[in-house]
């Protein structure tokens, strides 16, 4: 269970894509004025170092983050793509990137006065990571808590937030296979408490019969609890043995103009990211806006 540390993983085209999402998901609620609650159940460790071990084993912030910095003209119209990458441009302390952010960063900066955030994390060695990184961002009058707890277990705790405004990032490894599972178990338990919360599902597309069947049990989810989602899949190479080629963010209750938003940044992301021209995306929605 604890083999699974996303330091090998920051940074990659998989985090791109749910940073992305996640960022263009906070910008369109933020047009309404209401406080948000924003709950990351699986929190990892806030903030990575491309240099370390882990980054530098793996190397997959490669065919991520570091192939954006090759053509930053390519994408420097698109606001949601743009705005992404000066976010972490400011992190930096030299022209190179070597820190990527994770969800709870990129949260806290988008945070405002009356938000409040809970990051949850069970690693035994990410969550006094994260615990570190949180303490050092964090003012006085945020409203943050961060616990070494399940996220699929505690989320309900938190729902419905008293603002009635809410937004739940859930993203395990899914390297335990009961992960899939466990997410639709959490969205039932979640929903039922508070059917208006938009809830964003980081998923990867494989080939086993799990995971390939997900998004489908997403839809029949939403489909009998009468909910509106967006799907959104973006393919950087073809399907390999070995490893991830192409991710996907499920979305429920999906902000007003989201799909707009994707419908312009997943082509360029397709473009930017993909390997000897063998990417794709998708966008799926039931939603009639
Ligand atoms: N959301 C992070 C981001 O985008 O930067 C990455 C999260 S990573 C994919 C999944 C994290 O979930 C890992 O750090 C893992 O230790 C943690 N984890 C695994 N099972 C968990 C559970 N039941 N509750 C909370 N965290 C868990």
């Amino acid at each position: 269970m604890f083999s699974y540390r996303h330091g090998f993983h920051a940074g990659n085209h998989a985090d791109v894509l749910k940073h992305i999402t996640l960022l263009s998901c906070l910008k369109l609620l933020h047009k309404k004025e209401t406080p948000l609650m924003l709950v990351d159940t699986h929190a990892g460790a806030g903030l990575y170092d491309l240099q370390d071990r882990f980054a530098q084993t793996s190397l997959e912030a490669n065919e991520g983050i570091l192939q954006l910095t090759k053509n930053p003209s390519l994408f420097s119209a698109n606001s949601d793509i743009n705005d992404y990458f000066e976010l972490i441009l400011g992190l930096q302390s030299s022209p190179a990137i070597h820190i990527y952010p994770g969800s709870p960063y990129l949260l806290w900066r988008s945070m405002r006065a009356l938000d409040k955030l809970r990051l949850m994390e069970l690693h035994p060695s990410d969550f006094p990571v994260l615990k570190e990184n949180m303490e050092q961002l964090k003012t006085k009058r945020q409203d943050i808590k961060l616990e070494m707890v399940d996220g699929f277990a505690m989320l309900k705790a938190y729902l419905p937030p008293p603002s009635r405004r809410g937004l739940v990032l859930i993203d395990p490894s899914y390297e335990d296979k009961g992960d899939y599972r466990a997410v639709l178990n959490t969205l039932e338990a979640a929903i039922a408490r508070f059917a208006t919360g938009i809830y964003c599902i980081w998923y990867p597309v494989l080939t086993r019969l799990d995971a390939k069947e997900f998004p489908n049990r997403l839809k029949k989810l939403c489909q009998e609890l009468n909910l509106s989602w967006l799907k959104a899949e973006l393919r950087i190479k073809p399907v390999i043995e070995d490893g991830l080629s192409a991710s996907g963010m499920w979305i429920i209750n999906p902000p007003w103009q989201l799909e707009e938003s994707l419908e312009s940044s997943l082509p360029l992301l397709q473009t930017l990211l993909q390997i000897n021209a063998s990417g794709s995306y998708l966008i799926e929605t039931n939603s009639s806006f």
